[in-house]
């Protein structure tokens, strides 16, 4: 078979967030690829995978992963399983996956601290991410890949191309495979340049890399910029041909964001809980809490506030 002749089938599971679906896609040709993963095989409602897609696990040859979230990596485990894929995921995944899990939770606890929520919201927030960091254990094992992908590299499957792109900043390790099929150039591109919204601001959540989020989501942006796609096969929403568009809708969101929390500072020093109260009203301790962490960071990394320690946790002011 050709690379012209290549045909993409989405398959759909049904996730509890917006907009209520992960997508994988299966992308047939001399070797069959698997994008992404979705929900594990045990939370998916319904008919199976292979009902889905018409493709049995055994099928895959290949399978690339954008990015260890939950819902982009849960059939990994399963592939492996039936089959023989070569795997290709994130090389800095690796490293992140590798970190101690104490010396994670510790950091994480001590990020949990300093954010001024009470005793309570503190714990159900230790509890949410060592739920999250055991769920990407468990459903991501290391030794299940084959080909640990840097940015700018060029992934080669039979006659096709495909060239991974680093994109940061949603996660710190993201990366969108970019290929030509038939006339058209695509990606597959996970949580990035989704139709229904801006991805949220996540990197590696409450540890290391949330200083960097908003950096990193900005030159993603920039970077993006300079492809030009025909079509886009993303992990959330429709199949779309608003390539430009999405990342113009998110460049104007990440700004509104950055600027909201700053109106916030504007009106008096806050604790991180504080800000995201006020500018999320009832925020979600999973997105939109380190989403909000992450503009504070990025606005103490570029002079705009000042963060200083508290009593009842760090406290961010205008410079
Ligand atoms: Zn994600």
């Amino acid at each position: 078979m050709t690379q012209e002749s290549a045909t993409v089938t989405r398959v759909e599971f049904d996730m509890e967030w917006p907009p209520g679906h992960v997508a994988v896609y299966v992308l047939d040709g001399a070797e069959t690829i698997l994008f992404d993963g979705g929900v594990p095989p045990e939370r998916v409602d319904g008919a199976s995978f292979a009902e889905r897609s018409g493709y049995a696990l055994a099928d895959i040859d290949h399978v690339f992963l954008t990015h260890p979230h939950p819902d982009h990596i849960g059939h990994l485990r399963a592939v492996v399983e039936a089959g023989d894929p070569v795997v290709h995921a994130p090389l800095t995944a690796s490293d992140r996956v590798r970190r101690p899990p104490e010396v994670v939770a510790e950091r994480t606890r001590q990020t949990i601290a300093a954010s001024g929520a009470d005793a309570d919201t503190r714990a159900t927030m230790r509890e949410e991410e060592r739920s999250i960091r055991d769920r990407i254990r468990r459903d991501f094992p290391l030794d299940a890949v084959d080909d640990w992908v840097v940015d700018d590299q060029r992934v080669t499957v039979g006659e096709r191309a495909i060239d991974a792109v680093w994109t940061p900043g949603h996660q710190a390790d993201h990366l969108c495979y970019v290929t030509d099929l038939g006339d058209e150039r695509v990606a597959f591109s996970g949580d990035i340049a989704i139709e229904p919204f801006r991805p949220a601001l996540l990197n590696d959540r409450l540890d290391l890399e949330r200083h960097r989020a908003v950096a990193d989501f900005r030159r993603t942006l920039d970077r993006l910029d300079d492809l030009s796609l025909d079509r886009v096969y993303p992990g959330h929403g429709p199949v779309h041909e608003s390539f430009a568009a999405t990342l113009e809708r998110d460049r104007g969101s990440l700004e509104h964001r950055i600027d909201g929390v700053r109106a916030v500072l504007a009106d008096g020093p806050g604790t991180a809980v504080e800000v995201a109260d006020a500018v999320v009203g009832d925020h979600d301790l999973v997105y939109l809490f380190p989403e909000v962490l992450a503009a504070l960071c990025d606005l103490v990394n570029r002079g705009v506030a000042v963060r200083e320690a508290g009593p009842d946790g760090d406290r961010y002011r205008l410079a």
